[in-house]
C-alpha cells in the first residue's frame, strides 16, 4: 500500500506569478516562461495590456450556449411549472440554464437538441464506470428480471463487502442509498461510541444535506471569522442553531486547529470527519503525515476518525484515498461511484465500531439498504469494472490531460495550475497551490465559470460549478476525449490571455 508521502503526481504550478498589469491570471510580463510572444494560440500581447474584460468573455459563451440548446431552454420553461425551481436537485440549476439530457453511453452523453458532449462531468462524481456499460448494463438486467427489492439481504451485499474489506482495510460493512446517509450513520456512531455530542467538521468540506455537517461547507469570507479557529456557520436554512453549536470547524492542513477544539472541549469531542483530500474546494490534497497524525492526536483525546470517501473512494485510486496515502480511520463512508452509478452508498468500519451496529446498540436502518439492484450493480463495479487495467488505462489519460493542459497553461503564461489524483483533476486558477478553504476563497470564480462555459460549448460536459467540482476520467474515456478536453483549454487560454 502507498504511504502518505506516495500521492500520485500533481502538477507544480511554482514560479507562475500575477500580472503586473491587472490581470491576475497572467504570468508576469518579459519572463520568457511564461507565454510566448506573438504566440498565435494565446492572445495578443502588447507592450502593455488592458485586464481581460472577463464579463464580456463569459457572456458570449452563455450566448453561444444558449443558441446551441433551445430544446433544454424549452423544457426548463415547462419544468418550472411541475418541478419546484424547475429541476431535480438544486445543484442541477446551471448557469446560464439547466442542460437536459436524453441519454448517455460510453464516455458520450447527449443533450435534448442532440448537442454530443465527452462526458466528465461524470454525474458529479459517480460515473466511473461511464454510461451503459456493459458489465453494469448485465447486471442491472439480470437482477431486474428477478425482483428489484425484497429488504432482505442478497449474496451479492457478501461479495461488495468482502471486496471493499480488502480495498478499504474495513472488516465489516453496511449499507445506505446516498452519501448523506452514510455520513449521517457515521456521526450517530462516533457519538454514541463516545457518549460524547460535538464533533469536528473541516471548513470548506461537504458530507451531504444532515444536520450535523451543514456547517461551514462554503461560508462566505464575511463570516468566516480566525483562519485558526473558523467560525461555525449554517450551510443551509432550517438547521437548528442548538445543532450548529454540536459542530466545531477546523482548518485543512491544520493540525493545531483540530488541537486547539480538542483541548478547548476536553472529553467532549466524539469524533472528526474529513474528506481525506478536499474535493468540495477544487482539490486540496492533504500534506504529507497529516492524515496519520490527525488519527493519532484524536484517538489521544478518545475520539473517533471518520473518512468521507464518498468523492475519492474507488476514483483517486482502487482503495480510494486510504489506499492512496495509507491511513485507516475508524470508520469509512462511501457512495458515488461505487454503484456504477446505481444509488447505494457503505460505511465500514473497524471491528470495536461496527460492534455497536452489530449488537444493537445502534441501529443503521433503511427500506433500501442492500438493496438488490444496487448490490448487483455494485458487484459488477468492485468486481468487473475497477479493475487493474482500468485504472492503468485511468493513469494514462490523467497524465494526457495534465501534460495537454499545463502545456497551453505556461505557453500563455496564465497563473493557473492543474491538480489531479486519480480519475479526478481540475485546472486551478491561481498561481499557487491551494492549502485549505481560506486559499480557496481567494480565487476568483470567473475563470472557473469561462472555462466550464468554453468545454461546454466545446463538446465537454464538466461539473457546473467549476471552481468547486473536478473532472471524473471514466473507465470508457479515450485519448480523443481528453485531447478535446485540452483542445477547449486551449481556446480559453488564447481568449483570457489578451
Ligand atoms: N460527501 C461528499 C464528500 C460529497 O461530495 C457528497 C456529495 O456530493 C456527499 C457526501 C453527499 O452524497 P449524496 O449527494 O449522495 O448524499
Amino acid at each position: 500500500m502507498a504511504s502518505e508521502q506516495d500521492i500520485p503526481a500533481r502538477s507544480d504550478p511554482g514560479g507562475r506569478v500575477g500580472d503586473k498589469q491587472g490581470n491576475p491570471l497572467r504570468g508576469e510580463q518579459g519572463n520568457p516562461s511564461h507565454g510566448e510572444r506573438g504566440d498565435p494560440l494565446c492572445g495578443e500581447q502588447g507592450s502593455v495590456r488592458p485586464p481581460v474584460d472577463l464579463e464580456r468573455v463569459i457572456a458570449e459563451q452563455e450566448r453561444i450556449f444558449k443558441e446551441r440548446q433551445p430544446g433544454s431552454a424549452g423544457l426548463a420553461l415547462r419544468a418550472r411549472r411541475a418541478l419546484a425551481g424547475g429541476v431535480t436537485s438544486s445543484w442541477q440549476i446551471t448557469a446560464p440554464q439547466p442542460v437536459w439530457l436524453s441519454h448517455g453511453r460510453g464516455s458520450k452523453i447527449y443533450d435534448v437538441d442532440g448537442n454530443e458532449y465527452v462526458d466528465l462531468h461524470g454525474g458529479y462524481g459517480a460515473a466511473l464506470a461511464g454510461h451503459a456499460h456493459p458489465a453494469i448494463v448485465e447486471a442491472v438486467r439480470g437482477q431486474v428480471t428477478r425482483g428489484t427489492h425484497f429488504a432482505q439481504p442478497t449474496e451479492d451485499a457478501l461479495v461488495v463487502a468482502d471486496e471493499l474489506a480488502r480495498r478499504f482495510s474495513q472488516p465489516l460493512w453496511r449499507f445506505a442509498n446516498s452519501g448523506t446517509e452514510a455520513t449521517m450513520d457515521a456521526v450517530h456512531l462516533m457519538r454514541m461510541i463516545t457518549g460524547r455530542d460535538l464533533i469536528i467538521k473541516v471548513e470548506g468540506c461537504y458530507h451531504g444535506h444532515h444536520d450535523s455537517v451543514q456547517v461551514s461547507v462554503t461560508p462566505e469570507p464575511d463570516v468566516v471569522g480566525p483562519a485558526s479557529k473558523p467560525t461555525p456557520f449554517p450551510a443551509s436554512a432550517g438547521i437548528p442553531d442548538a445543532i450548529i453549536k454540536l459542530t466545531l470547524v477546523a482548518a485543512f492542513n491544520d493540525l493545531d486547529s483540530v488541537a486547539r477544539l480538542l483541548d478547548e472541549h476536553r472529553g467532549g469531542v466524539a469524533g472528526m470527519i474529513i474528506e481525506p483530500i478536499m474535493m468540495n474546494a477544487g482539490i486540496i490534497e492533504p500534506e504529507p503525515g497529516y492524515l496519520a497524525a490527525l488519527r493519532d492526536l484524536l484517538h489521544a483525546h478518545d475520539a473517533l476518525l471518520t473518512f468521507d470517501e464518498v468523492k475519492t473512494g474507488l476514483t483517486v485510486g482502487p482503495s480510494g484515498a486510504t489506499g492512496v496515502t495509507g491511513v485507516v480511520p475508524d470508520i469509512t463512508c462511501l457512495a458515488k461511484s461505487i454503484g456504477g452509478g446505481i444509488a447505494v452508498a457503505a460505511i465500514g468500519g473497524s471491528e470495536p465500531v461496527m460492534e455497536h451496529i452489530a449488537n444493537g446498540d445502534y441501529e443503521q436502518v433503511g427500506t433500501f439498504n442492500g438493496n438488490p439492484l444496487a448490490m448487483a450493480a455494485a458487484r459488477a463495479m468492485l468486481c468487473e469494472v475497477a479493475t487493474d487495467q482500468a485504472y492503468e488505462r485511468i493513469e494514462r489519460l490523467r497524465a494526457r490531460a495534465v501534460t495537454g493542459l499545463e502545456h497551453h497553461i505556461a505557453r500563455c503564461g496564465l497563473a493557473a495550475h492543474v491538480v489531479s489524483a486519480g480519475a479526478k483533476g481540475c485546472v486551478v486558477f491561481s498561481p499557487e497551490p491551494v492549502r485549505d478553504y481560506r486559499g480557496f476563497l481567494d480565487l476568483d470564480d470567473r475563470y472557473s465559470q469561462a472555462h466550464w462555459l468554453f468545454q461546454h460549448n466545446g463538446g465537454v460536459f464538466l461539473p457546473p460549478w467549476g471552481k468547486t467540482e473536478q473532472w471524473l476520467i471514466s473507465v470508457q474515456h479515450e485519448e480523443s476525449d481528453i485531447d478535446l478536453l485540452v483542445a477547449n483549454f486551449a481556446g480559453l487560454a488564447k481568449a483570457i490571455s489578451i
